[in-house]
């Protein structure tokens, strides 16, 4: 099993480190070739205008678009932003291929950053320490996509449509390996069923 991180910016280099501890074979991914022989990606939080920008450069959109219409993926925060179907911002470049509605900036300036804790649906054990930093919600949902957390005010900040999964925290900034390990486990899954 090999998983790519896209890493045009932001916080991959954490994210390899955090598949590695898991003894997963992980692969820094920065152009069209690279994801050919990925059976997973995870795209990293960041600045979503820059992964955006530095994709459309690399030639990276429809490529992209493809491997995460048939293989896993998984966005954290501007990850996430960069899966949704809908931001509300025309201008800027994003995959569209997960049924979500996102607002980038959901916190405000005032509430830059904080941490919580969060019952994740799937994941066993005590709840999971989350960090957010300048973190989008998710506003909306279609049929097929599963809440799988949400913030004691009701706001969604993880989500699961089939392969595909988007965090709004950053789960690679903490110790605690069981969202990395829950990823693996559905492209597992997505490699058994051929
Ligand atoms: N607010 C950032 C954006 O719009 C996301 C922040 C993050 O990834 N930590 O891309």
């Amino acid at each position: 099993m090999k998983i790519g991180v896209l890493a045009l910016q932001g916080a991959f280099i954490e994210h390899v480190k955090m598949l590695r501890r898991l003894d997963v074979e992980a692969v820094e991914t920065r152009l069209p070739q690279h994801l050919a022989d990925l059976d997973g990606l995870i795209i990293p939080g960041g600045e979503s205008t820059t992964i955006g920008k530095l994709a459309t450069e690399y030639g990276l959109i429809e490529p992209l678009r493809r491997f995460s219409h048939c293989r896993p993926t998984w966005g954290t925060c501007a990850g996430m932003i960069f899966l949704a179907r809908d931001i509300g911002i025309e201008s800027q470049p994003i995959l569209g291929s997960m049924d979500i509605t996102v607002d980038r900036n959901a916190f405000g300036r005032q509430i830059d950053s904080f941490e919580t804790e969060l019952d994740i649906s799937g994941l066993a054990g005590e709840s999971f320490h989350a960090v957010f930093i300048r973190a989008p919600v998710v506003t909306a949902v279609d049929e097929g996509v599963e809440v799988l957390a949400r913030l004691d005010d009701g706001r969604i900040v993880a989500v699961r449509q089939g392969r595909l999964l988007a965090t709004a925290f950053h789960p690679e900034l903490t110790d605690d390996l069981r969202l990395h390990a829950y990823f693996c486990a559905i492209v597992k899954e997505t490699l058994a069923c051929g």
